[in-house]
């Protein structure tokens, strides 16, 4: 599953990468194949050891053609051999860890992530006998420092949702290498335009699709960008064995969300930098953290290493209990954004996130990893994430509680 036009532009290769005219009818969009199965011209074996690089679409499990169109065009805006999709975000996470972690292993797994992330790699891995260590991923000693003999895989996050810290890549992954560890990167919240995982030397990049490059809050889905031996790999186990495969329906829309990925990213990061900086005058907002502000802990990172600073805002008001009635204020009053989770659509969404419940549920931080959780996220963040709409009105909707 390599790409063609690997000279393309970023918004050329977004547009046409996975995708041709329909030979049969010339259409011109691509198709949606809603077939789990595929009629063929050989007799073929049917098993996860049987798969090849060329081999015929067989069942959905193993490949669907409008599933591959959108992983193509995925791995043309990584710059990968390959990509597999999946069924969510979460099923992109599982899909790494249980593909290339076994009993005895250990892993090393950025101290703060996504919580349903942080979640599986502390309760469910050591029920598998994988040991895992967490770690601040803002600090490569630390990261040097929990390497072992039997590190297979390095796992950060960058930013990390929700308090958006950054981890140095190169130098984690250079870290990583040297013991022989895969690293693999949860890109969500940058996009693939955000930084340029392949050239920091990330072997597996993830995203949860259901955000920026679906881009449009109406699909589920995961993907992980990397070499065809890798993907290959997690192709055999995650979707073939794991059965955690992407709906082409699914595909097909998120595909239709990334045509448009490029210029969406460019507005994203256009409005998040706009709304930032006015947070920044607001009386009643103690904290700002947005990496495309100067005011950012890793300002100097984020200028080295992001290409587009996307538009995930984390801000403080005051304390916990300032945040809740905030948050009530919110729901009662906006009109243009929205009081939900999730991220990354043309709509602007907004959640409270406090610091004590998500350290019980979540991550349980403490001493030190605590207190730098606490230096960006305070006694807990409004994790806003800018939508597309224009940027004085989203402003403006803000200014009804701030
Ligand atoms: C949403 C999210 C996930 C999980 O993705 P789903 O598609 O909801 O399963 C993982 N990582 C990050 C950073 C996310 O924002």
């Amino acid at each position: 599953m390599t790409i063609r036009n690997d000279s393309h532009g970023p918004r050329t290769k977004a547009v046409h990468a996975g995708e041709a005219p329909d030979p049969a009818t010339g259409a011109s969009a691509p198709a949606l194949h809603m077939s789990s199965t595929f009629v063929t011209d050989q007799v073929a074996g049917f098993s996860a050891h049987d798969l090849g690089e060329d081999s015929p679409f067989l069942y959905a499990r193993w490949a669907n053609p409008t599933v591959t169109m959108l992983e193509r065009k995925i791995a043309a805006l990584e710059g990968t051999e390959d990509c597999l999709c999946l069924a969510s975000g979460m099923a992109a996470a599982t899909s790494i860890f249980l593909t290339f972690l076994s009993a005895g292993d250990h892993a090393v797994v950025s101290d703060v992530s996504y919580a349903g992330v942080a979640e599986l790699a502390r309760d469910t891995l050591p029920r598998f006998g994988i040991n895992v260590t967490l770690v601040d991923m803002s600090d490569p000693a630390a990261v040097a420092a929990a390497i072992r003999p039997e590190t297979k895989l390095v796992h950060c996050e960058s930013p990390v949702n929700p308090i958006g810290r950054l981890t140095d890549l190169a130098a984690v992954a250079k870290l990583a290498h040297e013991a022989g560890a895969i690293v693999s990167c949860d890109a969500t919240f940058a996009s693939p335009f955000g930084q340029n995982c392949t050239a920091l030397g990330v072997d597996l990049i993830m995203h949860s699709v259901t955000k920026y490059i679906g881009g449009h809050g109406d699909a589920v889905g995961g993907a992980v960008a990397g070499s065809a031996a890798l993907i290959g790999r997690m192709r055999g186990e995650s979707a073939i064995h794991h059965g955690a495969v992407m709906s082409p329906f699914n595909a097909w829309l998120i595909a239709r969300g990334a045509a448009t990925l490029p210029l969406r990213m460019k507005a994203h990061e256009e409005n998040g930098l706009a709304v930032a900086e006015w947070l920044e005058t607001r009386p009643g907002v103690t904290k700002v953290i947005y990496p495309g502000l100067d005011s950012h802990p890793q300002r100097e990172l984020a200028k080295a290493q992001m290409q587009n600073t996307s538009s995930m805002i984390s801000f403080q008001v005051g304390d916990a209990a300032r945040g809740q009635a905030l948050g009530q204020e919110m729901i009662d009053k906006l009109e243009v954004i929205h009081y939900a989770v999730s991220l990354g659509h043309h709509r602007s969404l907004i959640f409270w996130m406090e610091t004590a419940g998500l350290m019980e549920t979540s991550f349980r931080l403490e001493g030190a990893a605590l207190e730098s959780y606490r230096a960006y996220a305070g006694d807990g963040v409004f994790r806003m994430s800018v939508g597309l709409e224009d940027a004085e009105d989203i402003i403006a909707d803000l200014g009804r509680v701030l």
